[in-house]
């Protein structure tokens, strides 16, 4: 018995389902032992090495064990230590570097995760509003809590929906979830025509990764934006994403539209637990807690200083060296390889992405909308990647996931990635 499997077993006996992570429900991979994470690898218990293109979901675009982001954390942890009370240097300069680095963030609060900072986001906006409906979009996924962890809410059976009844959410709280198709303007307008006086709040990722890669039409963030300011809604943009990877200003950089508040994770530390909310002043001030203050904030872990170090060493060198250069040529690279390679063989594939995100459809025609992603052959793009994992390649086998590029990995590994790819299509 290989040592992987007597660890797996044990999982399976300590832990629910065997795993912490979210592939809970993906035969084979829950049996995964990881014990070696570095640069563009991992290394399972059994001594099996893969390129790794799944990247935790997103957030280690230097690279697994950046050699900075450790001694970073390693100098935090000899030095300083979390004491609950005031502030320590590091996060000073985190929130400064983010109001900085980000447009429309003034203030900034730090959480430990992305669903957090999202969670307090829509808490926030109700508060200032007085209002109780959020409205969020199709394929969009915000975190664990409320109804915003549902990808599609009106139809549980469809890829990437959840069932609500089994996620325990509040029927009230279903009730107050408005959502809409993503990159359509036109129900955006009509929501707001019907419910704008009690919408409280507009949740987006600016561009949804988390069913596929989508990218957004300008002319939708722009009437996002119009209708939450003409109905004095707060706009909420999730860079859970998007923010550090595509930009380090995130999309609304890239977009010029302005949100009121923002939500950042994944990328801020490369890895570690960090996550953030900021935005306007006035909306943030809300949460100083000040007695009977409408939104009272609180985490024992925020701004713990060895994760607040490992987000200031991230950002300093994605600052300060030609990461997002590299990423974004590897990425067309990989696009542009994946796409000749599907070609060659006759296979019907569409492989989209923006900078470091990449992602194969199997089908064709346009990728606008969540609905047009039901067209994706789910149980090729399955096999396919379950093909590419027998090749040492790690592109997650779970139907519309993305994959990423970092800074780690080579022109070598992106030929390995296009090898495996041509072997992984042509068996299928
Ligand atoms: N927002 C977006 C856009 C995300 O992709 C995620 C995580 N996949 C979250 C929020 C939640 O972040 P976390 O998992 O850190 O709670």
């Amino acid at each position: 018995v290989l040592p992987g499997s007597q660890l797996a077993e044990r999982a399976r006996r300590a832990i629910p389902g065997g795993v912490n992570s979210g592939q809970r429900s993906i035969p084979g991979l829950t049996d995964l032992v990881i014990t070696h994470a570095e640069g563009a690898r991992f290394r399972d218990a059994d001594g099996r090495e893969y390129v790794d293109y799944h990247a935790a979901f997103g957030p280690p675009l230097l690279g697994h064990n950046d050699p900075d982001v450790s001694a970073a954390v390693a100098e935090a942890g000899r030095t300083v230590d979390l004491c609950g009370v005031g502030v320590t240097r590091g996060e000073v300069e985190l929130a400064e570097t983010l109001v900085e680095l980000v447009p429309s963030v003034e203030k900034v609060l730090l959480t430990s995760t992305g669903s957090e900072a999202t969670f307090h986001a829509l808490r926030v906006a109700r508060a200032a509003t007085g209002r109780r409906l959020v409205v969020k979009f199709q394929g969009c996924y915000h975190g664990w809590h409320d109804a915003v962890s549902l990808n599609v809410i009106s139809a549980p059976d469809r890829v990437g929906g959840r069932d609500p009844i089994s996620t325990g959410i509040l029927p009230e709280v279903l009730e107050a979830t408005l959502v809409l198709p993503f990159n359509d303007a036109g129900a955006v307008r009509a929501a707001f025509a019907e419910h704008g006086h009690d919408i409280a709040a507009v949740i987006v990722e600016p561009v949804p990764h988390n069913v596929g890669c989508l990218l957004p039409e300008q002319e939708f963030l722009s009437a996002l934006r119009e209708e939450c300011t003409r109905a004095g809604s707060v706009l909420v943009f999730d860079e859970v994403i998007t923010g550090f990877r595509h930009d380090l200003g995130g999309w609304q950089a890239i977009s010029g539209i302005t949100p009121d508040l923002t939500t950042m994770g994944k990328a801020i530390a490369n890895g570690y637990p960090v996550g953030a909310l900021g935005g306007r002043a006035d909306l943030m001030e809300l949460f100083s807690s000040r007695p009977g203050g409408p939104a009272f904030f609180a985490g024992t872990y925020n701004g713990h200083p060895a994760v607040v170090a490992a987000a200031l060493a991230t950002l300093r060198k994605l600052r300060t060296e030609p990461v997002h250069e590299h990423v974004f040529r590897l990425g067309d690279r990989i696009r542009a390889g994946l796409a000749d390679v599907f070609a060659g063989l006759g296979v019907p594939a569409l492989v989209t992405g923006y900078g470091s995100v990449f992602v194969e459809y199997f089908m064709t025609g346009p990728a606008r909308t969540y609905d047009d992603l039901l067209r994706n052959d789910a149980s090729m793009f399955i096999g396919y990647r379950r093909r590419l994992l027998e090749h040492g390649v790690f592109e997650l086998p779970l139907n519309l996931k993305r994959s990423h590029v970092s800074y780690a990995h080579t022109d070598a590994d992106a030929d390995r990635l296009l090898e495996a790819a041509e072997a992984a299509a042509r068996a299928r």
